[in-house]
């Protein structure tokens, strides 16, 4: 049985940073998360909804482009195709999380 000096609750923004914190001044540390790396933010927070109002933005450029002389015709928005592009983002984001924390040699 592995023994730890502390137990992080979560690996969103707050256990994450006091997990990794905490090896680098020499704990032995356990990170115990329910659910996917990276807390709300990565997942459902901060990061989805930035990549979302992007995307927005972005289809609202392009449609506005002819005020700067472009001829930019927007074909239909196929929703999935961002909802998609955003899921790799964040799958790639957690992905270097998750190997920060095993970098660090923190179990999770
Ligand atoms: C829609 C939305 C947009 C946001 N946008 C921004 C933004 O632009 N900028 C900003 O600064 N903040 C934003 N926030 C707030 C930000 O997401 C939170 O402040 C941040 O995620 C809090 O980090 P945390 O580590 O405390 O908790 P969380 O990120 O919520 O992480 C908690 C983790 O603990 C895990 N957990 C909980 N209970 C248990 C248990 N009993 N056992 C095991 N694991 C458990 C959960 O699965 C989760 O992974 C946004 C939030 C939302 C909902």
């Amino acid at each position: 049985m592995n023994k730890y000096d502390i137990a992080v609750i979560g690996s969103g923004p707050g256990g994450f940073t006091a997990a990794v914190r905490a090896v680098q001044l020499g704990a032995k540390v356990a990170v115990i998360e329910k659910s996917f790396t990276g807390g709300t933010c990565l997942n459902c927070g901060c990061i989805p909804t930035k990549f979302l109002w992007q995307a927005l933005k972005t289809k609202q450029k392009i449609q506005k482009s002819y005020e700067y002389g472009f001829k930019a015709v927007l074909e239909p928005v196929i929703f999935a195709n961002i909802i998609a592009k955003k899921d790799r983002n964040i799958a790639n984001i957690r992905k270097g999380m998750e190997m920060i924390l095993s970098s660090h040699k923190l179990d999770v």
